[in-house]
């Protein structure tokens, strides 16, 4: 599997643990890492923008995707369809940006199995009393949602031992500098960094920096 000189970041997280704030903050402190916007077959939430949060299509446009190749990976959430636009992610990470995707645990299966080296880190509630509040304090959905969406809750959890990394978020400054801490350690990899300065690891005599 050839390693890129981006990184992949995923992040895995049931709805309401605190995925999207840890991710806004983190990408306002580091200009290094773009955010892979997705597309969704589900109704923008009020204050959402498309092409921002989500590309917001239908469900003939979102298998126009499917049927061109056009997704890295896509899955079924809560009754619609999500799915990661794939030339952003080859273009940015050809280029040396790293990307972070937000998927559910049955895409980052996918993506697992499309690029080594992925991070991929768990984000969980500090309580399913905790998730439930979140998820109502939200106010965005209607209470059908809401109780759709807890029960899936604990599915998504059920898969958090597929992913290297977890964080509880329970306070957000110490999950966001927990979050920062992964994604700084998984830059410093052997082969992340063999790729990111293949140059330099050939002129210091490293052979095959990048593929070992
Ligand atoms: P929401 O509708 O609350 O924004 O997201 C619902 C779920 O869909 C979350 O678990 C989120 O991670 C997941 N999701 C968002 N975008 C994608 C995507 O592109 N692919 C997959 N597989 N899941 C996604």
């Amino acid at each position: 599997m050839k390693k890129y000189p981006g990184n992949v970041f995923m992040i895995i997280a049931p709805s309401g643990a605190g995925k999207s704030s840890l991710v806004n903050a983190l990408l306002k402190n580091d200009t290094d890492i773009e955010l892979s916007v997705s597309c969704t077959t589900r109704p923008p939430r009020p204050g959402e923008e498309n092409g921002r949060e989500y590309h917001f299509i239908s469900v003939e446009e979102f298998q126009a995707l499917k049927d061109n190749n056009d997704l890295l990976e896509w899955a079924e959430v809560h009754g619609n369809y999500y799915g990661t636009p794939k030339t952003f992610i080859k273009q940015a990470i050809a280029a040396g940006k790293d990307v972070l995707l937000e998927i559910d645990w049955q895409g980052a299966r996918q993506v697992r199995q499309q690029f080594s080296d992925v991070t991929d880190i768990f984000i969980l509630p500090p309580s399913i009393e905790e998730l439930e509040v979140r998820l109502t304090r939200r106010g965005q959905d209607e209470p059908s949602v809401i109780a759709r969406r807890l029960l899936a809750a604990g599915g998504e959890i059920a898969h958090a031992p597929e992913c290297e990394y977890v964080i509880i978020n329970n306070d957000f400054d110490v999950a966001l500098h927990e979050l920062q801490q992964i994604i700084a350690t998984a830059r410093l990899r052997y082969t992340a960094q063999a790729a990111r300065h293949e140059k330099l690891f050939a002129e210091l005599g490293i052979l095959d920096a990048a593929s070992n």
